[in-house]
């Protein structure tokens, strides 16, 4: 598929893909997790991507993508559990109100939909960049993406453009000390350690570019 408007029809095929790449890479999440905080961050991302799963496979699904991404963060903030189920449910529903009842977005939409995101996560987490978190995925990618619309480039381009950053900001995360988080309570024990949340954020921007890009990018662990 490719796709320079965005429609329902593409967000929900991004909330698939999402799911499934979550439950492919669950048990990954889990290790990252297990290292440096509880070992349940597979299991809360498997389960809120698969409640939303759900939804987006309920033949009323919500009509347009501001209702859809909503509707995802109310099931994540209803489902899943941990630091990580609320900060998504507020990053998606924050998106999705950005987004209004536009019917199709192109990328200037999109990027300022996912800042709105970064933006809400910012706001309940309170994490910096470096600070060892899914902010460290997140906020790279929505620079890069914000940077690709402004330079005019459609969607099906710009997304692309956000997988790399954040895949970058998630390797970048391994030498970092945590400081916010259960892996802060870590201390010097949390270095040499990938980000488990940061991880999961990065799946998720490479499904969006999986899904509304021709070529989708070649990403690490494609090589
Ligand atoms: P929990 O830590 O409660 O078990 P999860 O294991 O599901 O929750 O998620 C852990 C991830 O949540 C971390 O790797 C980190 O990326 C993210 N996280 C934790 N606290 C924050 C925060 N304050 N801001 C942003 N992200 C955070
Ligand atoms: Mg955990």
């Amino acid at each position: 598929m490719t796709a320079e408007q965005l429609g329902v029809a593409e967000i929900a095929a991004w909330l698939r893909e999402a799911a499934a790449v979550v439950r492919a890479q669950q048990a990954r999440l889990t290790s990252l997790d297990a290292a440096i905080g509880d070992g349940d961050h597979g299991l809360n991302r498997a389960r809120g991507f698969d409640a939303v799963e759900r939804l987006v496979n309920f033949p009323d699904h919500p009509v347009t993508p501001g209702d859809l991404l909503a509707q995802a963060g109310r099931t994540f903030q209803q489902r899943v559990g941990g630091a990580s189920g609320p900060i998504w449910g507020i990053a998606l529903r924050r998106a999705g109100q950005d987004l209004g009842d536009r019917q199709t977005l192109e990328a200037p939409p999109l990027a300022r939909d996912l800042d709105a995101a970064r933006a809400g996560v910012v706001e309940i987490g309170a994490a910096a960049p470096r600070d060892k978190t899914m902010v460290d995925a997140l906020a790279p990618a929505v620079d890069a993406l914000q940077k690709a619309a402004a330079d005019g480039l459609p969607s099906d381009a710009v997304a692309p453009s956000a997988a790399r950053p954040a895949e970058d900001g998630v390797r970048a995360t391994t030498p970092l000390l945590a400081r916010r988080g259960r892996a802060a309570f870590l201390g010097e024990r949390s270095i040499s350690h990938q980000g488990p949340g940061a991880t999961s954020v990065a799946l998720v921007l490479r499904a969006l570019a999986g899904t509304i890009c021709a070529a989708p990018p070649r990403l690490y662990g494609d090589e």
